[in-house]
């Protein structure tokens, strides 16, 4: 008998027919006497229409509101599975995140789990219940109900099964597990049967959202066991593992995944003059602002003045450039400010980088072929991060899975 912690995604909740699919794989697996929590997500597209409907009322949503709307799909699909399990003739319960009290800070629309309380959820679970908990969703110290950011889910799947002390998480998905690249994108992309954390790690913090990286990080401090699965597949089989450890039988591909995004712009200041602590003037005033500062580059000055670009997430990008256009330029005698939020980030991972030479001529040689400019770039020992312009992004993915050897055979759609 194991305690196992299932997440169920939007897609796989998306419909009464899915949610009775999911009570029934739930029943399979209580009938093989296994103690079971289940967190969902709420049902696909939902989350989404309520964003927009709270945006119809006000422009920029009051972020404690917000989460009062949109914590509200998740609340609709634990009620709905639960009702699903008990006429299937299963003992189950519903918790909201307060019910059950996963306490977080009070950082409205992504907040962090800070405690557990898993004293209702163990009494259930040893009256033989199935106990279903709704993902993205917390309460802070002075009862507030707050969410966890898109894709929250998966974090309170996987912080769950850190407080019960799981025997697995498994997160089922639309997919069957975690693939070389975003299988939508690249057809021929090949599910990897294990990969490791640092990797997992990395592919999600550059923008593959088949798991969200806060879930990555908390499997990573609490070393959960880790799988991602497909619920449309009656058998789906073993997933793609997340390891602590690389396996020394394996032979280790150079490159494991390759992740993009476009949630990034790009700005640059011309003309700062170059000498110490102009990095501190410029991004001392953006992180006053709360805002996150990702890629950053300076190049080599010329004539005692230089340019420093750096990366900044979409959404922040307007406030970003009124912070160094209203008080950094002017304060140190900058030229210019120019901005692109046109851009795309593409990474490619792998461990296999530590002990291979020549990843990174690779990467550029394959784009160059291509004709696609590199705008920035930035290395670390398992990643190689590239800013280009948006529109070859999907290209630049494309060539470059395709160069390390990565292409299987093309997925039937
Ligand atoms: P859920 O609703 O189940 O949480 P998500 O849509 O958040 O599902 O995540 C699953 C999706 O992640 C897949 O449908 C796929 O398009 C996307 N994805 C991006 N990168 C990868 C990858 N490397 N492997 C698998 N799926 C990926
Ligand atoms: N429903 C939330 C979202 O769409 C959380 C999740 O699905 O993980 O982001
Ligand atoms: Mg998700």
């Amino acid at each position: 008998m194991a305690l196992i912690v299932q997440k169920f995604g939007g897609t796989s909740v998306g419909s009464a027919e899915r949610i009775k699919n999911v009570a029934q794989r739930v029943a399979r697996f209580h009938a093989q006497g296994h103690q079971l929590v289940v967190v969902v997500s709420a049902m696909s597209g939902e989350t989404n229409r309520l964003i927009a409907l709270a945006k119809e009322i006000q422009q920029t949503p009051d972020p404690r509101e917000l989460d009062v709307v949109v914590s509200t799909g998740e609340q609709v699909t634990i009620g709905l599975l639960a009702m699903a399990l008990k006429d299937i003739g299963i003992d189950a319960r519903s918790y909201t995140g307060g019910q059950v009290r996963i306490s977080t800070d009070s950082a409205f629309t992504k907040a962090r789990i800070l405690h557990i309380d898993d004293h209702a959820m163990r009494a259930d679970l040893n009256k033989g219940r199935v106990v279903i908990v709704a993902g993205f969703q917390g309460v802070d110290d002075a009862g507030n109900i707050t969410t966890l950011g898109r894709g929250g889910s998966d974090t309170t799947g996987v912080a769950l099964a850190a407080a019960l002390k799981a025997d697995e998480c498994q997160i089922y998905t639309d997919v069957d597990g975690v693939y070389s690249t975003d299988p939508r994108v690249v057809p021929e992309a090949r599910k990897l049967d294990r990969i490791t954390f640092e990797e997992m790690l990395e592919l999600a913090s550059s923008g593959s959202k088949v798991l969200q990286i806060r879930s990555v990080e908390f499997a990573g401090k609490y070393k959960v066991k880790l799988r991602v699965l497909s619920s449309f597949m009656d058998d789906p089989g073993e997933g793609t593992l997340i390891t602590f450890e690389e396996d020394p039988n394996m032979e280790q591909a150079v490159i494991s995944g390759i992740a993009f995004n476009r949630d990034e712009a790009k700005i640059t200041v011309l003309g700062v003059p170059d000498k110490p602590g102009i990095a501190y003037q410029i991004l001392g005033p953006v992180a006053d602002a709360n805002i996150d500062v990702d890629l950053i580059i300076q190049n080599v000055g010329r004539d005692g003045s230089t340019d420093f670009s750096f990366t900044v997430h979409r959404n922040e990008y307007q406030k970003a450039m009124k912070v160094l256009n209203d008080t950094v330029k002017p304060h140190i005698g900058a030229r210019e400010v120019v901005g692109d939020d046109k851009i795309a980030k593409v990474a490619v991972v792998g461990v296999g980088m530590r002990s291979h030479v020549g990843v990174a001529s690779t990467v550029f040689r394959t784009l160059a072929e291509e004709g696609i400019n590199i705008q920035m770039i930035s290395t670390s020992e398992i990643k190689i991060s590239l800013v280009v312009d948006d529109k070859y992004m999907e290209l630049a993915v494309r060539v470059l899975h395709r160069a390390f050897g990565l292409d299987g055979e093309p997925k039937a759609a």
